[in-house]
């Protein structure tokens, strides 16, 4: 496989924020990393990480480097919504679609809605939408935290579970806060 070079990193990512998403991060503080493998365990692509925490996007050497716009895109996605691929991120892929239509680029409109309709799935993402579960439903067990985002990919609580090791330590986290 063709590897992702930085200097192709360094000239698409200006270029899709520009394009895609003009009023995001005007005080330029979030940065952008290349490397080589992105940790996870479930199943899945592991193309991009956005980790609000440190404002990171990352970015995986290994994959087709003409999937980095969408990468990019799935990611500064998640950069300016919150709880995982939840309604928001889908309502922005659905603005980064229509703004591809309108400059002419018909395949990223489209290959930017079937990521919507077959997200990828990484660790951030899952500990992300339990972490909005469980801020909205503060009442709710850690199963039924885990039962709700298991559900929306498909999978059952228990392959959850033993996928995203961090499950519990996220839930009680954010307990901890109300
Ligand atoms: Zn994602």
């Amino acid at each position: 496989m063709v590897t992702m070079s930085e200097a192709r990193l360094r000239e698409k990512y200006p270029y899709i924020r520009r394009v895609f998403f003009p009023r995001w991060d005007r005080k330029g503080e979030w940065r952008i990393k290349l490397c080589d493998r992105i940790g996870m365990n479930g199943p899945g692509r592991t193309d991009g990480l956005c980790e609000h925490k440190s404002k990171t996007i990352f970015v995986s050497r290994e994959h087709d480097p003409k999937e980095l716009d969408l990468v990019l895109i799935h990611e500064i996605a998640h950069a300016v919504t919150r709880g995982g691929h939840g309604e928001r991120w889908v309502a922005r892929m659905e603005k980064a679609a229509r703004r591809a239509e309108q400059i002419g680029r018909s395949e990223l409109a489209e290959a930017i809605r079937r990521e919507v309709a077959a997200p990828t799935l990484t660790e951030d993402d899952v500990y992300d939408e339990v972490r909005e579960f469980v801020d909205s439903h503060p009442k709710e067990s850690l199963k039924a935290a885990v039962s709700f985002v298991a559900f929306r990919y498909g999978r059952t609580d228990d392959e959850f579970l033993a996928w995203y090791p961090r499950l519990r330590e996220v839930y009680e986290e954010v307990q901890g806060e109300h």
